[in-house]
């Protein structure tokens, strides 16, 4: 078998038993990338030489008995983590030469598990996005048809793993940008709970979101990662105290016996593909084949979920994004010796139109006198959708729905809409508004031969069971078999 083709924990076995080495592992992946990523655009930076060296430094930890499950595996990070001496860039012009002087707690993580960090990942300017189309770099084809997006905000990461450019890659999640590229590209990709990964060091976006989570080619894959990253870390208040439990091992438990709600509201979802709705259906049936019994389910408020998002995640965007002002970070466009003046140029020509739209709509919504009209509004529905989940988890271990109501989109043929883009993150946003767990898993084809992915949410910091799900799911139907050519 091709190294490349190895999976996370596939590749750990064979270094651990000495059959490879991790300087191979890391060259055969720094030659795809050189090979192929021309013709895709995953990679904003490539950091072969830290990475050939903390390869060796794998195999002397692997020589020394020293290695666990991601010791001298390839992997590589959406460029929203900060990465210590390595340029940050949100690709986004204002961050286009910032180099981080320390490294985000899932990134150092990483490093502590002994991974081989390959670079760093195209991304939707500063995660607002749904396609990858809004990075001030570059365009990111889809491995299954460059003629479409991978999705997006982490479409970098997703169509890095899915095109064998690394084996794994973290990823952010602020209203579906892990999950909904998951879903274009044919990999796994979880959100975690809020507050089960540290979010020091990601740049913020929308900061009661957002959270850090990661790609894999399987389910057992995404569940490695996740278990390094995950845990509590003083340098990020939110992160909670909750014990982190061995991801992986419960993969094998089966889903005998396990309940997955239905939410009736999602089956008539506006904009839903047929072909994606029969899909998820087949796949719940092969759910239940193996054990698991379906239960209707009803979400009432999440119809309100898209509007109550583009409020909240712009006005915390807002919020954040202020302190780009030309004086603390990044680019700064003179002034003519005018304060303003500059303020206005640097961020004017410093983000891109996608991220000036968000900084309007989020300060119109934060404004005195509007403020309790929208921002307030906005998180009195809020709670009304966390409601509406802890109801429906009265009933079910976990819920399934489409993570995106269509397959990979053309590139450019939705450029021009933001009201359609936001509406397609319908299945996504509610699960960051409540806070609760979801993973992406591959469970269809299209008939034009684009991944579909199946979504389940879960119970706050009950990972296990959704992952266990996805892991049943993807032993029945071999998709992860499938590559792109
Ligand atoms: N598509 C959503 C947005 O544009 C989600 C982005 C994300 O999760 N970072 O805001």
């Amino acid at each position: 078998m091709e190294l490349h083709e190895l999976t996370i924990a596939a590749a750990g076995r064979l270094l651990r038993r000495r059959e490879i080495s991790a300087v191979e592992l890391a060259r055969a992946h720094l030659g795809r990338i050189e090979a192929l990523d021309p013709g895709i655009g995953a990679f904003l930076t490539v950091t072969a030489e830290e990475a050939l060296a903390a390869a060796a430094a794998a195999d002397r930890r692997i020589a020394a008995g020293d290695a666990g499950p991601l010791t001298g595996i390839p992997l590589a990070v959406k460029d929203v983590l900060c990465t210590r001496g390595v340029r940050t860039t949100c690709g986004s012009r204002i961050l286009e030469h910032f180099v981080p002087p320390y490294d985000a707690t899932a990134v150092r993580r990483l490093r502590q598990a002994g991974a081989v960090i390959l670079g760093k990942l195209n991304l939707d300017e500063f995660a607002m996005g749904s396609s990858t189309e809004n990075s001030a770099f570059q365009v990111t084809r889809n491995p299954w048809d460059p003629s479409r997006t991978p999705g997006g905000s982490s479409g970098g990461s997703a169509a890095a793993v899915a095109a064998r450019l690394c084996l794994g890659a973290l990823g952010s999640d602020t209203g579906g940008s892990i999950r909904q590229p998951a879903s274009h590209c044919g990999v796994v990709g979880v959100k975690p709970t809020y507050g089960r990964v540290s979010r020091y060091g990601l740049v913020a976006f929308a900061s009661s979101l957002d959270q850090v989570g990661p790609f894999g080619r399987t389910v057992e894959d995404a569940a490695l990662q996740l278990a390094a990253i995950a845990g509590r870390d003083p340098a990020d208040s939110t992160s909670a105290d909750a014990p982190v439990p061995d991801f992986a091992a419960a993969l094998g438990r089966g889903v005998r016996g396990l309940r997955i709600g239905i939410p009736a509201e999602y089956r008539a979802a506006e904009g839903l593909d047929p072909e994606v709705g029969r899909a998820v259906e087949e796949a719940v049936a092969t759910l239940e084949r193996l054990g698991a019994t379906a239960v209707p389910v009803s979400l009432p408020h999440t119809r309100y979920a898209v509007a109550v998002y583009y409020v909240i995640a712009p006005a915390e965007a807002s919020s954040n994004l202020a302190r780009y002002d030309g004086v603390k970070y990044g680019l700064r466009e003179p002034g003519g010796g005018e304060l303003l003046a500059m303020y206005k140029r640097t961020r004017g020509r410093g983000f891109g139109p996608e991220v000036r739209r968000r900084i309007v709509i989020g300060t119109y919504c934060l404004s005195a006198g509007y403020y309790d009209a929208y921002y307030g509004k906005a998180s009195q529905v809020r709670s009304l959708i966390v409601r509406d989940f802890e109801e429906a988890f009265r009933h079910c271990d976990a819920i399934a729905c489409p993570t995106a109501p269509t397959p990979a989109f053309r590139i450019g043929e939705k450029a021009g809409d933001p009201l359609t883009l936001y509406l397609a993150d319908i299945f996504t946003i509610p699960a960051n508004l409540a806070g609760i767990p979801a993973v992406s898993v591959p469970c269809a084809f299209s008939a034009a031969g684009l991944p579909i992915g199946l979504q389940l949410l879960g119970k706050a910091f009950d990972e296990e069971t959704i992952l266990r799900l996805a892991h049943a799911l993807e032993g029945e139907r071999g998709l992860f078999r499938r590559r792109p050519c």
